[in-house]
């Protein structure tokens, strides 16, 4: 299904500078913050700087350098943070099933606490 970016969601204007962040980590490719109602002690965003919707858009069209800087920015801040020793847990909402409410890719990372197993069953 296509769909268009929307420049103006929150993230984005986050990576404008328009809207303050608490930032933790920033790479060519990837910018981490805190999330702003966090579910966990540790409840960081990890986001591309491109425009991409989700994981399915990010997955389709974003390069190999960009892919990669995600992921790899993901685990540097598992590391920065302490969160790698214990573990984490990271999770991206992808579409309406998955109630993504920024149409911008994020990967949570949680830590800090026991997460408990995955997710319900219903
Ligand atoms: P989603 O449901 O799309 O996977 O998660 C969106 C996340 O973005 C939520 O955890 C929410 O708390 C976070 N969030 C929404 N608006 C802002 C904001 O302005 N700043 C920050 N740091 N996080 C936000």
């Amino acid at each position: 299904m296509a769909r268009s970016y929307d420049s103006n969601n929150i993230f984005a204007r986050i990576l404008r500078g328009e809207i303050p962040c608490k930032k933790v980590h920033e790479t060519e490719h990837a910018l981490a913050f805190h999330d702003i109602d966090p579910q966990a002690p540790v409840h960081v965003l990890v986001i591309p700087k491109g425009p991409y919707i989700d994981m399915d858009d990010f997955t389709a069209k974003g390069s190999d350098a960009e892919i990669a800087g995600l992921f790899r920015a993901v685990g540097e801040v598992a590391r920065m943070l302490g969160a790698d020793g214990p573990g984490y847990r990271t999770l991206s909402n992808c579409g309406e099933a998955a109630h993504q409410e920024v149409p911008h890719l994020h990967i949570h990372l949680f830590a800090g606490r026991d997460l408990g197993r995955m997710i319900g069953k219903g």
